[in-house]
């Protein structure tokens, strides 16, 4: 096969051209010639004259033909359209033995599935395809779709090129002897037994940094949001560009690259149309995992020069590259240098310029931006074709550079190395710490299950012993069980928001009642330290709020316990008040005041972090664990919001926050209107009808929970799997059914969905509460979704109990 191309910078010249073409001896005698035509104008009357023109010369010849960006001649605004100035580039192929065949497909409206089909059904007719030229209708066909549809085909290259935005600039083709067409699918496929086709894809650009994720799209083009932020972020971080600033011009140095399969493919994406989206030339879709990239004019050249090695070897006779505008930015004056290393082995070889490269091989690849797609051709067997005379000039070439790394190549592998190494540093923290998560939630898991066992057999000694030295010793058993319960808690959450799974889930809850529980469950420990504990309530608190209750509870009470500790005699004021801040919106103010010992100046910084207790002379005998307020601080910071310390040492000290929260509709406050009610108890709950049954695998948890309801006179039954559980709700009635999560075999889930789906059972309406261990944040809501009534953590709180009790046996 031969190659020849020509160059025109008008349309009077290339007309000019026609006839010496024609005349060649190649145009007379090929067996099939195939004609790739671009031309660069912004004159779109001229192109319409251009693909007529070529119609007209050339209609022996199978032809495409497209708009493309020739040159730096038009970046730079020099082919402006009204100067008149054209680049014409017609390459022809002329084939003894092999040829090629040209497929159009209407595009319809964005049927790129069906277009796919199309293709893959025209191949199957054609033997020894070799490879496949491919156009695209226009700016937005998803060509990665189109290709997708050859996936399993066997290897064979694709190679093509969107080069146009504008309708006016649509592709062309015909076939030899057919009729001109246009804006439509066009495929060129090579075939010939004697034919081999090699394509390469040439980057040139290395990833730096962390790997980021498209997060929100409008469409493959317009990127809304990467890792939740606008975008355009991206380049303001990372490029101190403005909105305004990301352009082409700012960007070449910094394409972003995803990994697609084995390939490292580049994007780059302009300011969209919304502030802070991005325009790209080729599809990025939710879930590419994106990271800025860096080159320079050496790295890029670099990998030219070993492609160039490779196609000597391959003894090519024609040459096709199908190129980023974006190289020729990076390049500026080196532009044609890598051109001209490729002229040395294929020296009529055409160029195109374009938006967005296609190269697919072997189901790799699809639509590239930044990129060099090489193309070479060989009709023979490579033996038979005369070795490329240029080579020994390029090696000297070579030896040179070999010994010389240049700066920029160094700088840039650098930024890989150390980047590198930052990955994955990161990726074994990231393990290191699922593993302790993991191992910090089966101790508290652990230690919850004996602690049950301790704190249950206690309550029943304090229920039925009447000495009161035993029920000293109850006491102080109950007392350090607490606390040891509360450390866990505390070491869990600390941990938890230190992992950043720490989540603040609003509900809407009663403020007054809050604070009423809150002032209760303090109450006594104040009272019997002789303190006065006074709460300033404003009077006008909406009584519904929506927010993180739960959290909320937590931090009021850390602050209140705190108070009480660290204060020997006088008053702990306990404040609440809201001001509005819109219709829906209040800022809800509370602060804990006490005449305690107060903090020195110096220290309060120090109060905040984890495990630090201040003054430690004087609080040797104070127990606590310097966690507390650390889990504040942060659970404030989840709300919007912070903690506020004011102390005068030996005086006192007052901490406050404020925490924006919504106002609710009352309807919810009426509903717990009826739990206060219920909650004013009226001596000790019984059901003697009722029956309850409990499942757990750990006999002594069955045991506990029984003689905990002795005096409520219940009757109890118990299972230590799911499947005696079953058996036994398919022939008793149960009021209430307890079941914990974690048993073996049959898990307390499963047990419940068993029993809730089959209709025969008869208490597949009953009453469910997951009884477990298992207390972390969210679990309540997950067993509610999951189909359970409620939820209680273990150890068993015997207040909650009898809660629960009350709210689901009285009559
Ligand atoms: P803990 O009370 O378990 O030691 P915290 O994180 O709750 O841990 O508190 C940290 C330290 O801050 C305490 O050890 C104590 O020195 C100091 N502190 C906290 N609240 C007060 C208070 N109301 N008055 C004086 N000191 C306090």
């Amino acid at each position: 096969m031969i190659q020849k191309t020509y160059q025109f910078n008008s349309i009077e010249e290339m007309h000019e051209g026609v006839s010496a073409i024609c005349g060649t001896q190649e145009y007379k005698t090929a067996k099939d010639k195939v004609l790739l035509a671009w031309v660069q104008t912004w004159d779109r009357d001229g192109f319409a004259l251009f693909k007529q023109e070529i119609f007209d010369s050339f209609h022996e010849c199978t032809t495409i033909g497209t708009n493309h960006f020739g040159s730096s001649d038009i970046l730079n605004g020099r082919i402006d359209g009204t100067s008149g100035e054209y680049g014409i580039t017609l390459s022809f192929l002329y084939f003894e033995k092999s040829g090629a065949s040209l497929l159009d497909i209407d595009p319809g409206n964005r049927e790129e599935e069906r277009q796919g089909r199309e293709l893959r059904e025209f191949l199957e007719t054609i033997p020894n395809v070799k490879g496949i030229y491919l156009i695209p209708p226009d700016y937005f066909c998803s060509t990665e779709i189109i290709l997708a549809a050859l996936n399993g085909v066997a290897d064979i290259p694709v190679f093509g090129i969107k080069t146009s935005l504008l309708p006016e600039y649509q592709n062309f083709g015909f076939s030899a002897g057919g009729s001109l067409k246009g804006s439509r699918l066009f495929a060129l496929i090579f075939h010939g037994e004697k034919l081999n086709i090699r394509i390469r894809y040439n980057l040139g650009w290395t990833p730096v940094g962390k790997i980021m994720t498209v997060t929100k799209e409008e469409n493959p083009f317009f990127v809304d949001e990467i890792d939740d932020k606008p975008a355009s972020d991206v380049y303001n971080r990372y490029l101190g560009l403005r909105n305004d600033q990301i352009i082409p011009e700012n960007l070449s140095e910094f394409p972003l690259i995803i990994q697609r399969g084995d390939m490292e493919i580049s994007r780059i994406g302009i300011a969209g149309p919304k502030d802070g989206q991005l325009l790209f030339g080729a599809p990025v879709y939710p879930g590419d995992k994106i990271r800025l990239s860096y080159g320079n004019p050496d790295d890029l050249l670099y990998e030219v020069i070993e492609d160039c090695i490779e196609i000597a070897d391959f003894k090519p006779q024609a040459g096709l590259l199908i190129a980023c505008s974006n190289r020729i930015m990076l390049l500026k004056e080196r532009e044609r240098e890598e051109i001209d290393y490729y002229r040395k082995f294929m020296y009529a070889c055409a160029v195109v310029y374009g938006y967005a490269e296609i190269y697919y091989l072997n189901g790799q690849g699809g639509e590239l931006n930044s990129a060099l797609v090489s193309v070479a051709f060989r009709e023979e067997d490579a033996e038979n074709t005369s070795p490329c005379d240029m080579l020994s000039y390029f090696d000297s070439d070579e030896q040179k550079d070999n010994a010389i790394v240049p700066f920029s190549d160094r700088m840039s592998r650098f930024f890989k190395e150390m980047s590198n190494d930052l990955l994955s540093a990161a990726r074994e923290a990231e393990a290191a710490n699922k593993a302790k998560s993991a191992f910090y939630s089966t101790v508290s898991h652990e230690i919850r299950t004996p602690l049950n066992s301790i704190l249950g057999m206690n309550e029943m000694i304090r229920r039925e012993s009447h000495e009161k030295e035993i029920l000293d010793y109850a006491e102080t058993i109950s007392n350090s069980g607490k606390m040891l319960l509360s450390l866990i808690n505390d070491i869990l959450d600390a941990e938890k928001i230190a992992a950043g799974k720490m989540q603040i889930v609003p509900v809407s809850y009663d403020i007054n009642k809050t604070i009423k529980e809150l002032t209760d469950m303090v109450s006594v420990s104040a009272r019997s330290k002789g303190l006065v504990l006074k709460l300033e309530k404003d009077d006008d608190l909406p009584s519904v709020l929506i927010g993180d209750e739960t959290r909320l509870r937590q931090c009021t009470l850390n602050l209140l316990n705190n108070a009480i500790k660290y204060t020997e005699k006088g008053t702990v004021y306990f404040k609440a008040g809201t001001e509005p801040v819109d219709d829906d919106h209040v800022k809800l103010t509370i602060s804990v005041r006490d005449t305690g010992i107060g903090i020195k100046p110096e220290d309060i910084e120090k109060l905040i972090m984890p495990f630090e207790r201040v003054d430690q002379s004087r609080n040797r005998n104070i127990e606590g664990t310097g966690l507390g307020l650390n889990i504040v601080k942060n659970l404030l910071e989840l709300m919007g919001s912070s903690l506020k310390i004011e102390s005068t040492y030996g005086e006192g000290s007052e901490f406050s926050f404020s925490v924006m929260q919504k106002v609710g509709k009352s309807s919810v406050s009426a509903e717990n209107n009826n739990d206060t009610a219920a909650d004013a108890k009226t001596g000790p709950f019984t059901a003697p009808d009722a029956s309850v049954l409990i499942v757990d695998d750990t006999p002594s948890n069955i045991k506990i929970m029984s003689l905990l309801l002795k005096n409520s006179l219940i009757n109890t039954d118990g299972a230590v799997n799911g499947k005696t559980a079953i058996l036994l709700c398919e022939k008793k009635k149960y009021d209430l059914i307890f079941i914990d999560h974690m048993m073996p075999e049959m898990d307390g889930i499963e047990t419940l969905r068993k029993i809730r789906s089959d209709p025969e059972n008869i208490n597949s309406g009953s009453v469910f509460v997951m009884l477990t261990a298992n207390d972390e944040a969210g679990m309540k809501e997950m067993y509610i979704k999951e189909g359970f009534d409620d939820y209680m953590s273990k150890p068993i709180d015997v207040t909650e109990l009898d809660s629960i009790l009350r709210k689901y046996l009285s009559k």
